[in-house]
């Protein structure tokens, strides 16, 4: 049942003066619950309780860790169909999507509870001391990963589940044995309730200290600079806007003591369209590009916004081809008026630069908050010379640059900012005798992808989530799949310290049965 109020710990609260709602896209009203935003004197709570829970949680059992995200998930799935409609109402997507982000959102659960239960991800290493060493004898040195303390996590509004309350983030830091206050989207405060009642009753019946998890509502952006500054919070994940992401990365880096900010953010997700590959199956890929563009009102951060190819008759083919294709398409409905209207303005603002022309004949039936797909062209001089057409336009929008030559396809690649993915459409010849775009696109993305769409982000320890600034902060982690927990760890090494007070994970008889690396090799035995 949704009661409108903020977890403090595991407790429900509603101190605070400023009530909001969320809103019915589809419907284009006010949904009915009234929210109530985190006053400062819950925010204070919900950190001192998060503060005082990690002295027990950080040092719980990777099995327990692994009940309680179980738990989670099996709370989120008792939740059935009340997750499923107040998800839809909040967000204007489908109930199948509803349920494909509910079994994403369960499956990284699961992964985490798998991965901490295993125990080895700490990356335990030990190297025994040598008395006998001349001149100087060899301490006993033992590493592993430890986590960081309290974590704001804030949710993504175009993942209600899956990059929200108990999503990627979430499951990543809990299983590093982080407690996390979520800062909840206020395009979704109800769907994040419901997630927030399923983590604490979960962490009720596998034992877990008060205050692992609280969810603050917000509306504006107070709750979450509150958050970011609070010296009790030691890391941040958000999912959204540069701006958003860059000005608490900012913040963060201002505090007396700056802390990490694992922002995923912006990202046009270009794709290098190669001749050969073009002339054998423009239309297939005209057709797939149409779909990828398309795809959930263009609102994922891997939409292929961004086209690339040399002037000749198979790219003005193509052109004309995925001009047809998307014409076809209807408009969808977005998140929120908000980013409806946000889609259109800059959508708007692209089209009205010089040397763009759109491709698309909009209808002018505008139904509000449904996205009217987009497809635009430009020539590469144009492109290079207005890095405005370089920013991304979330929704149902691209745009394709007509380069005059190799080199100047080269030179843009190069000028890009960071992205989290890059394709190139080629036969394998092509591949080959284009190295050098490839090694271009490498150095601007986290992903590169051969004749495929950027779309669709596996979850899985091989998956790179995260590229150069601006497609996140740190381009050195992932935010998608296991890997992510990385995120919220660090490195403690003990020296010389006695075996029976040394954490499980490095002591002599590795009673986890972990794998370590014991003087240089990977082993499970004894050190
Ligand atoms: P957003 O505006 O970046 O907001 C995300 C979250 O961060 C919200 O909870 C917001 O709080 C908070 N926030 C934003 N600016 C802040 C600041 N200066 N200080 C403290 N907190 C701040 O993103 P959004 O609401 O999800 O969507 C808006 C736009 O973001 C979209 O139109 C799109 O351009 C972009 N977006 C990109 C991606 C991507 O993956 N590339 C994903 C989602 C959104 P409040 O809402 O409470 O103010």
């Amino acid at each position: 049942m949704i009661t409108g109020k903020n977890y403090i710990g595991n407790v429900l609260s509603s101190t605070g003066l400023t009530t909001f709602k969320t809103f019915n896209p589809i419907k284009n009203i006010e949904n009915e619950y009234v929210f109530t935003e985190a006053s400062q004197e819950e925010i204070e709570v919900a950190v001192s309780l998060a503060d005082e829970a990690f002295k027990e949680y950080s040092t719980i059992s990777g099995v327990k860790k692994s009940e309680f995200l179980n738990e989670i998930a099996n709370q989120i799935e008792n939740l059935d169909d009340e997750l499923l409609k107040i998800y839809c109402e909040e967000s204007g997507l489908t109930k199948e999507r509803a349920i494909s982000e509910r079994g994403r959102t369960i499956f990284q659960l699961r992964s985490f509870a798998n991965l901490v239960k295993k125990g080895s991800w700490v990356n335990a290493v030990i190297e025994t001391s040598d008395i006998s060493r001349k001149p100087i004898p060899k301490v006993d040195l033992r590493k592993m990963l430890i986590p960081l303390g309290p974590v704001v996590v804030f949710g993504a509004s175009n993942f209600p589940l899956a990059y929200s309350t108990a999503g990627g983030d979430t499951a990543a830091a809990l299983a590093a044995g982080c407690p996390v206050i979520v800062k909840s989207h206020p395009m979704h405060a109800g769907t994040g309730e419901l997630v927030a009642s399923a983590i604490i009753n979960a962490a009720e019946i596998t034992g877990m200290p008060n205050g692992v998890f609280s969810n603050l509502n917000s509306s504006g952006i107070e709750v979450g600079t509150i958050l970011v500054q609070h010296p009790q919070i030691k890391a941040v994940g958000f999912t959204g806007s540069v701006q958003g992401g860059r000005a608490l990365f900012n913040l963060a880096s201002q505090r007396p003591e700056p802390i990490p900010v694992f922002a995923e953010m912006g990202s046009v997700n270009p794709v290098i369209l190669l001749p050969k590959a073009l002339q054998n199956s423009g239309e297939k890929w005209a057709k797939t590009y149409a779909n990828s563009v398309t795809l959930g009102s263009g609102q994922f951060c891997t939409n292929p916004g961004l086209m690339l190819g040399i002037k000749s008759a198979e790219l003005t083919n193509f052109i004309n081809l995925l001009a047809k294709e998307i014409s076809k398409k209807e408009p969808t409905c977005m998140l929120h008026p908000t980013i409806y209207k946000a889609f259109e303005t800059k959508k708007e603002q692209i089209i009205n630069q010089e040397g763009v022309y759109s491709l698309v004949e909009n209808s002018t039936n505008i139904i509000q908050n449904f996205g009217r797909p987009s497809v635009l062209k430009v020539d590469g001089t144009q492109f290079l010379q207005n890095t405005k057409l370089h920013q991304e336009v979330f929704g149902p929008f691209s745009i394709v640059v007509q380069c005059e030559n190799l080199n100047q396809l080269e030179e843009i690649i190069s000028k890009l900012e960071g992205q989290l993915t890059g394709t190139i459409i080629a036969t394998p010849e092509e591949l080959n005798s284009y190295k050098s775009i490839a090694e271009a696109l490498q150095n601007r993305v986290g992903r590169i992808i051969f004749n495929g769409v950027p779309t669709g982000v596996e979850v899985c320890v091989a998956m790179q989530h995260g590229g150069p600034y601006p497609a996140s902060t740190d381009s050195r982690f992932t935010a998608v799949g296991v890997q992510s927990i990385k995120r919220w760890v660090r490195p403690i090494s003990f020296q010389n310290w006695p075996n029976n007070l040394l954490p499980d994970e490095l002591r002599n008889e590795n009673p986890l049965h972990i794998s370590r690396l014991v003087d240089g090799k990977q082993t499970t035995k004894n050190s």
